[in-house]
């Protein structure tokens, strides 16, 4: 089975580097699966995890949160403002940030509703990927 590589960065650093098989990412779009040999293709995507499957059969998740995924030749690059590894979340952090912006989401103030969404995502992004270490 032919494979492609999968980059994950951070404006900090390289968080994934594997040839994988399959990836499986949320773009603005929708689900999105890409195979080698792909046509070329940039897209944002939200916050969720990205799930890569690996010749050996295993799959693995990442907690990305934003950014863009370019593909081009048998490449697959994603450029995240942050991205996390299942053994690399703090699940109890990523527990009280949930805590939090479901707190706020709850409250009669005047909030920024969008902020406060895209929080409890990130939460309930790290919250499922760490599910997978
Ligand atoms: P918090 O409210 O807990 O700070 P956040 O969603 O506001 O969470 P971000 O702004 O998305 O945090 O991330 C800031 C930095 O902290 C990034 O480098 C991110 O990878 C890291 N980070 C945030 N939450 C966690 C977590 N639960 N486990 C590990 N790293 C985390």
């Amino acid at each position: 089975m032919s494979t492609m590589k999968l980059e994950i960065v951070t404006p900090e650093r390289k968080v994934y580097d594997n040839d994988v098989n399959m990836v499986v990412v949320k773009g603005v779009a929708g689900e999105l699966g890409i195979l080698p040999h792909h046509i070329p293709l940039v897209t944002p995507l939200k916050v969720a995890p990205v799930k890569a499957k690996k010749p050996d059969g295993r799959e693995d998740f990442i907690a990305v949160h934003g950014g863009f995924m370019e593909v081009r030749g048998e490449k697959v690059v994603i450029l995240a403002e942050a991205a996390e590894l299942p053994e690399e979340i703090d699940v109890d952090r990523a527990m009280r940030a949930k805590e939090r912006a479901e707190q706020r989401l709850r409250s009669k103030e005047i909030i920024d509703f969008h902020r406060a969404e895209i929080a409890l995502q990130r939460a309930m992004t790290r919250i499922n990927v760490s599910n997978h270490d």
